[in-house]
Formats: C-alpha cells, sequence, structure tokens
C-alpha cells in the first residue's frame, strides 16, 4: 500500500514511517517543519519507498494531489504540546481544524481511507477515570487557553464522524495518551523528554506542582504498531479508539525514577503551576484510558515499561549529546539539550 502521513517528520510520525516502511508500504510525508524536524527522517531520504515534500497541509492543491497519489492518510500534522498550546491559541485552533477539515475533504472527493490522530485531551477534565471512549466530555472555560485543544481536536472528531455517517467515507479516530520515546523533543513542554534532558544536564528535574498528578506513558514503538494494524483492520472503520498504556505513575514518581536511573546525585525542584504555565492553568490529575475496546480489535497490550522507554530516551539524548560535543570540538555544550529540533516558527 502506499500511504500519506501529514506530519511525517514529527516525533511519532517518523516512526510511523519507519513501521509502515519496514513493513514493505511506500510512505509520503507531507511536513511543514513547523515542530517536526527534518533529522527524524534524515535516516529515510535514501529509501527507495519513501518521499517527503517541505510544505503545509494548508497547501490545499498540494495536498490534494498527494491524497490522489496514495491508498490512504495517516493525519498527525497538528500543534503539539501544551507549552504551544497556551502560547499560540489561534494557531492552536486554526490547524488543528482547518488542516483535518482539508484532509477529509479531499480523502472525501476520492474515497481514501483516514487514520486522524485525536488526543487523550478530548477528555478534559473528566473526573470518571479511566476513560472509556464513549465517556461525557468535561472541559473548563474558553477563557482559559489551555482547552482550544480539547476543543479543537473535538471538532476534528465530529467532523471525521460526520464524513464517515454522511458520506460513507472511511475513518478511524485514535486517542493517543501520553506517547513518548527517542526523537520528542521537551521544546514543548513534554514531560518525559524534559526530566531525561534535566537529569543529562545535572538537573535540577522540574516537577510542577505537587508531583502527585498522574500520566501513563506509553512508548511511540507500541503506538505505531498499533497505528498501522488499525488502518487495516475492517472492523476499526468509523470506531474511537484509546490508544496508550494503563499503567498510571506519578509526575513525583517518574521524576524519582528519571533520576535514579540517569543521575541519582541531582536535585527534584517544585515549581508552580502559575510559573509554568501562566495564571489560572488546569492541571489533569489523572488521565488513564480504558484500553479494552483496542485490545478487543487487534489485541493491543504494550511492550514496553516506564524503565525501558526512559532508558531508549536517555540513550537517544546521550548520543545526540556526544555527538553534538564531538562536533563541537570541545566540552562546551553545558545545556543538556540534543541539537535543538529544525523549526521554522522557533
Ligand atoms: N510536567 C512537569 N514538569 C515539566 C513538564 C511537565 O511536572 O517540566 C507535568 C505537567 O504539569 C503534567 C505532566 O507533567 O502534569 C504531563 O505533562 P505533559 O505536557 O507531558 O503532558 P499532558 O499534560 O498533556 O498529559
Amino acid at each position: 500500500m502506499k500511504y500519506l502521513i501529514t506530519g511525517g517528520s514529527g516525533f511519532i510520525g517518523s516512526h510511523l514511517a519507519d513501521r509502515l516502511l519496514e513493513q514493505g508500504h511506500t510512505v509520503l510525508v507531507v511536513d511543514d517543519l513547523t515542530t517536526g524536524s527534518i533529522e527524524n527522517i534524515q535516516h529515510l531520504k535514501n529509501h527507495a519507498r519513501f518521499q517527503y515534500v517541505i510544505d503545509s497541509v494548508m497547501n490545499e492543491p498540494l495536498l490534494a494531489e498527494l491524497i490522489d497519489c496514495v491508498d490512504g492518510v495517516f493525519h498527525l500534522a497538528a500543534v503539539v504540546g501544551v507549552r504551544l498550546v497556551v502560547d499560540e491559541p489561534i494557531r492552536t485552533i486554526q490547524t488543528n481544524i482547518h488542516c483535518t477539515e482539508l484532509v477529509l475533504k479531499h480523502a472525501g472527493k476520492k474515497g481514501k481511507k483516514v487514520l486522524i490522530t485525536s488526543t487523550s485531551e478530548v477528555y478534559g477534565k473528566s473526573a470518571q477515570v479511566p476513560y472509556s471512549e464513549d465517556d461525557a466530555l468535561v472541559y473548563g472555560p474558553t477563557t482559559k487557553s489551555r482547552w482550544s485543544y480539547a476543543y479543537s481536536k473535538a471538532i476534528d472528531e465530529f467532523l471525521a464522524l460526520a464524513y464517515y455517517k454522511t458520506r460513507g467515507l472511511p475513518i478511524i479516530i485514535t486517542r493517543l495518551f501520553n506517547t513518548v520515546g527517542p526523537r520528542q523533543t521537551g521544546h514543548y513542554g513534554m514531560v518525559l523528554p524534559r526530566f531525561v534532558q534535566q537529569a543529562l544536564a545535572g538537573g535540577p528535574i522540574t516537577v510542577y506542582g505537587d508531583g502527585h498528578q498522574m500520566r501513563c506513558f506509553c512508548h511511540v514503538t507500541d503506538v505505531t504498531r498499533a497505528l498501522a494494524q488499525l488502518m487495516e483492520s475492517p472492523d476499526a472503520l468509523g470506531e474511537i479508539f484509546n490508544l496508550g498504556s494503563d499503567k498510571e505513575t506519578t509526575i513525583l514518581q517518574l521524576a524519582k525514577m528519571v533520576r535514579a536511573r540517569i543521575n541519582p546525585t541531582i536535585g527534584i525542584r517544585y515549581v508552580a503551576y502559575e510559573q509554568a504555565y501562566g495564571a489560572g492553568f488546569d492541571d489533569m490529575q489523572r488521565r488513564q484510558p480504558n484500553t479494552a475496546k483496542i485490545h478487543k480489535a487487534i489485541g493491543f497490550k504494550p511492550e514496553f515499561q516506564l524503565d525501558q522507554i526512559i532508558d531508549d530516551v536517555a540513550q537517544h539524548m546521550g548520543a545526540g549529546l556526544s555527538s553534538h560535543v564531538a562536533e563541537a570540538g570541545s566540552g562546551a555544550y553545558m545545556t543538556g539539550r540534543r541539537p535543538l529540533n529544525v523549526s521554522a516558527q522557533g
């Protein structure tokens, strides 16, 4: 099969490209590099079944042409990270809604299958955990910009379901829960790469709030395996699936695990939410998926444990760090960051 991955040079998109190529598919990537990185697909550039276009999904004639020449679309292009959502609400709303609208419009014209990657954020701050796909969604007020992400992704889901119900377009929706692994950057606020970066740089690790909030982390390798399986599963059409691990960890436990595995001598610093995200930020205390539906559909069960994930991320970042130091030819590189992702808009 030939697949288009929008946002294919991002963290998850590039791992999905790896997987689809391994499975013998042909892969076409479109990415405008706003948050994706050319580094993520560098190793694929000479692959005979890989092609990429550096452009925006909002370039409609191009998008129409790309969709025309594939069998299906994995739509991953979206604004990533709470930091960016809070800082750039206009871009969040426009990108998330408009890009999905265009993908569905052109896939709809040609009857091409679309897998939409949505997010656990759509559950909002519902206290009813674990979250099941049919649960009610509970959001904060529109005056708090973080909610723009949840609302915009929920609109994407409504739109995709409407194309399925009214036009028979084959669509699948996945709600991703805290996907982590190599190539993810902490630049947009994600906790695990930030903690690993901080530990590699000699600390301290910054825990927001009291650290009792919980998340479930899933390795990107497990996630991309499921995405590829769902795309080829006839039973998945018109359905929504939670995708992630259901094993909860507090953020403080995560900080301690990262510290123990990378550098036991460093400190943990508590940072107030207002300081981290600005005044009036709502954080979710728990965010755990009910994974019964995806398990039933494709037998999904994550293989990576959290300690393996931390080691994998640390190894990848450590390699980035040492090659950067080697290139610089001195010990002057002290921030502990991997070379920053190429980002057209910072
Ligand atoms: N977090 C933290 N320190 C950081 C970055 C994030 O304690 O340096 C916390 C954040 O407040 C949240 C959790 O880690 O409670 C997960 O944050 P992330 O942005 O990775 O994902 P999300 O909040 O979207 O689940």
